[in-house]
């Protein structure tokens, strides 16, 4: 079995967590597009999960440590892959924006809400680099209080 990114948080090399995960298609001239999974530790994932880390700056992490990274372009030869933060299944995010029944919303903020297939949580999708990445879980917004 070859060593992989996906056992080992790549911020800082401990232990990683099953979820949340990055997950990258690599597409390498020549090559065939292979799947790289990233992992995370529990406290660089609970960042994550937060929208306190980078989705970006995992992937350009794992570059420097490969010796890949473009920093010009670091998302060249790249595709990310959007898996749910919370439990790490693959989110299907609707293509022509939001609809009534759909999974993906956008709120009157602007941002996009997509709803794990697998979990009941919700993830903020973000364009990076042109594809659709979860960047952090989505805390519905308080209720306000019912009058006493
Ligand atoms: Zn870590
Ligand atoms: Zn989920």
């Amino acid at each position: 079995m070859t060593p992989s990114p996906s056992t080992h948080c790549v911020l800082c090399g401990f232990e990683a967590v099953l979820a949340p995960r990055v997950h990258l298609r690599v597409l390498d001239p020549g090559a065939p597009a292979r799947e790289v999974t990233l992992g995370l530790c529990e406290t660089h994932g609970a960042r994550l999960r937060k929208g306190e880390l980078r989705t970006l700056l995992v992937v350009e992490t794992w570059q420097t440590a490969e010796g890949r990274l473009n920093p010009a372009n670091p998302l060249h030869g790249l595709r990310l892959v959007a898996h749910c933060l919370a439990c790490d299944t693959p989110l299907e995010i609707a293509d022509g924006g939001a609809g009534p029944g759909k999974t993906t919303r956008t709120l009157p903020t602007g941002e996009l809400i997509v709803e794990c297939p697998g979990c009941p949580m919700h993830n903020v999708v973000e364009s990076i680099g042109g594809d659709p990445m979860a960047v952090q879980l989505w805390q519905r917004p308080a209720r306000p209080r019912p009058p006493s």
